[in-house]
């Protein structure tokens, strides 16, 4: 009897020690890593035993996606369905039939504000390149009339896409890096890390508790417009969940003292004009508020506020 008692008082102490040290933060496992996907740096921090493991499993999947959904890549997923012919369903990673899905709600609820299929048109302004091109209005007013959801059929259960017009061509570029932050944050759940941040080119991701803040919340700053990086406008606390933002100063060029930036309105061809110069949306998904912050830019504030209220998502538009 008394063996026992002894034997359970030393396995008390051993777990609260092993706690302790645990919580100790110098024990605290840290790994971070960097890595250029998605046309744009990414970031994974993670806290945790398995920091290191978690984080290396995220970069291998992101790796994947960035295969898949790689326009540079004429192999690429993307490109099968770009290059595909009318009427030919085109199998698919389930990824792709994901975001596509995800898109067309939000290209519906924003009245095509967020059109995936505006590819045509955002093609041509060569925002990938080392320098942007402004097009002829013409090219412009040629390529308008080959956007359309409608266009595109998608089979979520057979995960195929089938385009009914040859010319019609999809852009991922405002979906993946929020697709990505979600399946980033999946995967360092599921390795059990304390706390993680995930920085996919101003897309964040937090997960789990913030082990640099009492409360376990997370600090994140809103950037200031064209101001040098880290100066920010306001900082917001998150418990979890994603911050994404799409901001004219992310990706622009100039021609003839105009500046041209990448958030293209779907209507007009050209690059949307608004007294702003970003929208951050805060919400749950990282792929619902990569769509909704390209959304809301293009809708103009009013609209865009009740687009993200149907969302139940904050939003938040900042000025330089
Ligand atoms: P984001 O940085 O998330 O706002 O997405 C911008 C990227 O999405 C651009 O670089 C284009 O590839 C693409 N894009 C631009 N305008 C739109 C739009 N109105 N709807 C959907 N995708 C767009
Ligand atoms: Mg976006």
């Amino acid at each position: 009897m008394k063996k026992v008692k002894v034997f359970f008082l030393v396995l008390l102490v051993l777990t609260a020690l092993v706690g302790l040290w645990r919580k100790n933060p110098v024990n605290m496992r840290k790994y971070e890593a960097t890595e250029f996907l998605f046309d744009t740096e990414c970031t994974v921090r993670a806290y945790g035993i398995k920091a290191e493991e978690a984080v290396k499993a995220v970069f291998r999947e992101l790796a994947e996606l960035h295969t898949l959904t790689s326009i540079y890549d004429k192999n690429s997923q993307i490109s099968l369905i770009n290059s595909a012919n009318a009427e030919t369903a085109v199998c698919v990673d389930s990824a792709i039939v994901n975001m596509i899905n995800k898109a067309q709600q939000v290209c519906r609820d924003s009245e095509g504000a967020f059109d995936i299929t505006a590819a045509p048109v955002t093609r041509l302004w060569k925002f990938d390149g080392d320098k942007g091109v402004v097009p002829s209005n013409a090219d412009i007013q040629d390529a308008l009339d080959k956007i359309g959801f409608e266009n595109f059929e998608i089979d979520v259960l057979k995960c195929t896409v089938k385009k009914k017009t040859k010319d019609a061509s999809i852009d991922l570029g405002g979906v993946v890096k929020g697709y990505a932050g979600d399946v980033a944050a999946e995967i360092l759940k599921s390795f059990g890390v304390d706390g993680a941040l995930v920085d996919l080119g101003g897309n964040i991701v937090c997960v789990g508790k913030n082990q640099q803040t009492k409360n376990g919340a997370w600090r994140v700053g809103l950037q200031k417009p064209f101001a040098p990086t880290g100066e920010f406008d306001d900082v917001i606390e998150v418990e979890s969940g994603a911050v994404v933002t799409s901001g004219t100063y992310q990706r622009f060029f100039e021609h003839k003292g105009r500046r041209y930036h990448h958030i293209i309105d779907p209507h007009s061809g050209y690059p949307s004009e608004q007294p702003y110069d970003s929208v951050t949306v805060v919400t749950d998904s990282a792929l619902t508020a990569d769509c909704l912050s390209t959304a809301c830019f293009v809708l103009g504030e009013e609209k865009g506020r009740e687009l993200a209220k149907r969302y139940n998502a904050e939003v938040h538009f900042l000025s330089r």
